[in-house]
């Protein structure tokens, strides 16, 4: 009987109907797309300012890469990754990282043959299986930028300027933790360091450590739980097991940095997850978060990744991503203003034979491409249009109605003055073209003082006060007559 009724509990979950979104994931709404907008285009400035070339690659890659590149050991690996099987028998996975999969291009396209570095931008969603919390998803964005074939440590440093410069860029300000995890050989004697230290205070560990000491000791640094965190205090430091190699190039990156003037700190506890870091690493924390639970973004070097992957030979590497989903929070957080953009020119028509006219005027001003435009040519009624137009706050509407359809003229309103002007139908674009350029350049427009212009001028009140007085179809035709001055 009990069997039967945990059953009964668990079925439902198998076979969940109720249409929403898959637990941990989420809908990005247009209202809150101007903040992802304004990243992309940060994120793809900073790719052109410093030469990155985009590459994008599939969501679905098999599974052998992540365990390979990432690490069979990792958090990501072992308990992360959405794999399935397909119907072909292939064990696949929904990207869980992006590094991995630009090497992977890299290697299959040959482009150990071009000129190194290569350098990729990318940009996009990955998935990870993470424990539901607050401010993580299981589907998340980043974008990033990778650079294959080159060890100078001028790299990592230009590396590490690129990710700061986009949150600077976005109005967030950050401090970069920067460390630096040695090589292959050097690490090894850490590791060794390190389990040594720590076995003679295992009682003292959370039951995550313990796990980790064998496996992944360097995952023990940074660990948040408190008692741990205690520990690590008197832990051997990488940076003193750093062989004179792997010093040099530290010591170069920081030199590079100092130049640079960029507000970076030491931090001997970043270790990153992936098993494929070696040398420089870092993460971008923002000023306000001191211990480093939401870090932006991160990166640093994998100069061992290429041959995991069956690159042909050593290939050194350096990159980094930021987590756009936790930048764009903190936008929000910090109430970043996004700058909208305006859209310049809203079409209005009033009657049959105006539409008509709108609508074809409309796919002139499109093709045009000095403006940016808009219609509502759905709504009948003038005060719903200029409701429309009010909301969206364009810069000119165009209002065309039956008497400018017999007269070949059109009504030319400028939205934030509520200045209003007849003009001549077949001047329309030069006319617009004009005032965005006064628009543009700040100048208050003022039309009266356009000797060249026999224009009639009318100023009017405030535009959502007329709105209001529009109360239905037959009072919008009055009110054009009236917007018409009187002609
Ligand atoms: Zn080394
Ligand atoms: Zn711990």
């Amino acid at each position: 009987m009990e069997k039967k009724v945990v059953k009964e509990i668990k079925k439902p979950k198998k076979t969940k109907r109720d249409l929403s979104t898959v637990t941990g994931m989420r809908d990005i709404l247009p209202q809150d797309q101007k903040y992802w907008e304004r990243v992309r285009e940060v994120a793809k400035q900073i790719s052109k300012d410093y030469d990155y070339e985009r590459i994008d690659t599939p969501i679905l890659e098999y599974s052998e890469l992540f365990v390979r590149g990432v690490g069979s050991q990792t958090d990501i690996v072992e308990k992360e990754m959405f794999s399935f099987v397909d119907q072909g028998g292939d064990s696949l996975v929904l990207r869980p990282e992006g590094t991995a999969s630009v090497v992977r291009a890299y290697i299959q396209h040959g482009l150990l043959n071009h000129t190194q570095p290569v350098k990729f931008f990318y940009e996009g969603p990955l998935f990870r299986h993470e424990k539901p919390q607050s401010g993580r998803y299981r589907q998340f964005f980043q974008f990033g930028f990778e650079a294959i074939g080159e060890d100078n440590p001028a790299l990592d440093a230009q590396l590490i300027l690129m990710g700061w410069n986009s949150l600077n860029d976005l109005g967030i300000e950050s401090v970069i933790q920067v460390n630096s995890i040695g090589c292959k050989e050097c690490r090894e004697e850490y590791k060794k360091a390190l389990v040594k230290y720590y076995k003679t205070k295992s009682k003292l560990l959370c039951e995550n450590c313990k796990n980790k000491m064998g496996r992944n000791p360097l995952r023990l640094l940074d660990c948040k739980e408190e008692g741990c965190r205690s520990l690590r205090e008197d832990s051997p430091q990488i940076l003193d097991y750093l062989d004179d190699a792997c010093k040099n190039h530290f010591m170069k990156v920081i030199g590079y940095l100092d130049e640079l003037d960029l507000p970076y700190v030491l931090n001997p506890y970043i270790v990153r997850g992936l098993d494929y870091y070696t040398r420089t690493i870092f993460e971008y924390w923002a000023i306000d978060d001191v211990e480093g639970k939401n870090a932006l973004g991160g990166g640093g070097r994998y100069d061992g990744l290429i041959k995991i992957l069956g690159g042909r030979e050593e290939t050194p590497a350096c990159g980094l991503a930021m987590g756009m989903d936790r930048i764009v929070a903190k936008m929000r957080e910090k109430n970043i203003e996004v700058p909208e953009e305006r859209i310049d020119v809203f079409v209005a028509q009033l009657g049959d034979a105006a539409k008509k006219k709108a609508m074809v005027m409309y796919e002139n001003l499109r093709k045009n491409g000095s403006f940016t435009v808009s219609q509502a040519f759905h709504k009948d009624s003038l005060k719903k249009q200029l409701e429309i137009a009010n909301k969206m706050r364009v810069k000119f509407t165009l209002i065309i109605g039956q008497k400018e359809v017999g007269d070949g003229t059109i009504m030319l309103r400028d939205m934030q003055g509520g200045v209003q002007e007849v003009i001549d139908f077949n001047k329309i674009e030069r006319e617009l073209k004009k005032r965005l350029e006064k628009y543009n350049e700040g100048a208050v427009i003022d039309l009266t003082q356009n000797e060249e212009s026999e224009n009639k001028i009318e100023m009017s009140g405030n535009i959502s006060s007329e709105i209001e007085s529009l109360e239905d179809q037959k009072e919008d035709i009055e009110e054009i007559e009236k917007l018409d001055l009187e002609k």
